[in-house]
């Protein structure tokens, strides 16, 4: 992986990493795409899809295979490894991964989403994996017939309690507002779900139990009064801090982190662009990650294509 110098590499996995490779492979170009755990992202992490135009109804790990296969049919080479640094020299992106690898590329697309936000409560740590989950799909089946919380009041919270409804006899969705940001046919499904059951204006204060979890702490935000909700699980659903932190030099982006982009998706850095998840945006659907991971992977063809006639010129 060392002495190649590629004309991209793609760092993450998710729809939007996917897309710019199926991109940047189809128009020729020499295109890596480096994941740390498998292909998929997010998606992978989701179990139902009702949004992506053309699949009426399918699930995030078929649609994660269906987007790695169409991407590698087009000769993208995934690579298992974690980036740790993306520096510049002479004019050239250089990846520094976890295992002291190195990669060289003269254009990077930064598709690396995000990880989950954490409550910062007493006895989240504690618990993790213990009762503490932020991945449904993946814990959900260990709680089948027991009470579970999902913190949060958007898409992931309404989306997530929903689907957990199939493994638990009941859950709550705890979130500090009385009012949602969840899509409304989220609330509305959910609303409609015996064994869901709000708890809002409400804060998560503690998480506690003997070996696994058994209760949580919950107090009111409106008059301060406490009680402690048995339960056997509580799934954090409170939106992700952006993995946008590998480039060496400062990069533009807003309170939170995510990334500003220009409607080419590039960085103030030339060649260096960011898409999906990681770049700050009103709205962060799978439709949205493949829209911009199609402007990144086409401004980065311009961007070589102009490099390569610029050197031309300067060599006649
Ligand atoms: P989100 O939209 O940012 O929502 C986070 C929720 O957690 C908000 O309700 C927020 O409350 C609450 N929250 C934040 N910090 C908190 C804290 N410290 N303690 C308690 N609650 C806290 O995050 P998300 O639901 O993970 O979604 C992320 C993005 O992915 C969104 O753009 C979403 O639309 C998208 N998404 C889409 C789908 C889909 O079906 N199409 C599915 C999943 C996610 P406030 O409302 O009070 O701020």
């Amino acid at each position: 992986m060392t002495e190649e110098l590629w004309d991209v590499v793609i760092v993450g996995g998710g729809p939007a990493g996917l897309t710019a490779g199926l991109y940047a492979a189809r128009a020729n170009l020499r295109s890596l795409l480096v994941e740390k755990l498998l292909p998929g992202g997010e998606l992978l992490n989701t179990e139902l899809i009702e949004d992506y135009p053309g699949f009426i109804s399918t699930t995030g790990r078929e649609l994660a295979e269906k987007m790695d296969e169409h991407a590698r049919k087009f000769g993208l080479q995934i690579e298992q490894a974690a980036v740790e640094q993306i520096r510049r020299e002479d004019g050239i992106f250089v990846l520094q991964t976890e295992d002291g690898a190195e990669l060289r590329s003269r254009t990077v697309i930064m598709t690396a989403g995000g990880v989950p936000r954490k409550l910062e409560v007493p006895g989240e740590d504690e618990f993790a994996g213990r009762g503490v989950s932020y991945c449904a799909v993946c814990d959900g089946p260990l709680f089948r017939d027991k009470v579970v919380a999902v913190v949060g009041g958007g898409d992931s919270a309404f989306q997530e309690g929903i689907y957990l409804t199939r493994h638990a006899s009941k859950v709550y969705i705890i979130h500090r507002r009385d009012e949602f940001r969840a899509q409304p046919i989220l609330q509305d499904k959910a609303r409609e779900n015996p064994k869901i059951e709000f708890i809002t204006s409400a804060a998560v204060d503690a998480i506690g139990g003997s070996q696994l979890v058994g209760w949580a702490d919950v107090r009111s935000v409106r008059d301060g009064g406490l009680t402690r909700v048995p339960l056997d699980g509580v799934f954090v659903f409170i939106g992700f801090s952006p993995n946008s932190g590998l480039f060496e030099e400062h990069l533009e982006h807003d309170e939170q982190g995510f990334l500003f982009v220009s409607d080419r998706m590039e960085t103030r850095v030339p060649g260096l662009y960011a898409a999906g998840d990681v770049r700050a945006q009103l709205a962060r659907q799978i439709t949205t990650a493949v829209g911009d991971a199609t402007t990144a992977a086409i401004a980065a063809e311009h961007y070589l294509e102009d490099q390569a006639f610029q050197a031309e010129r300067h060599r006649g």
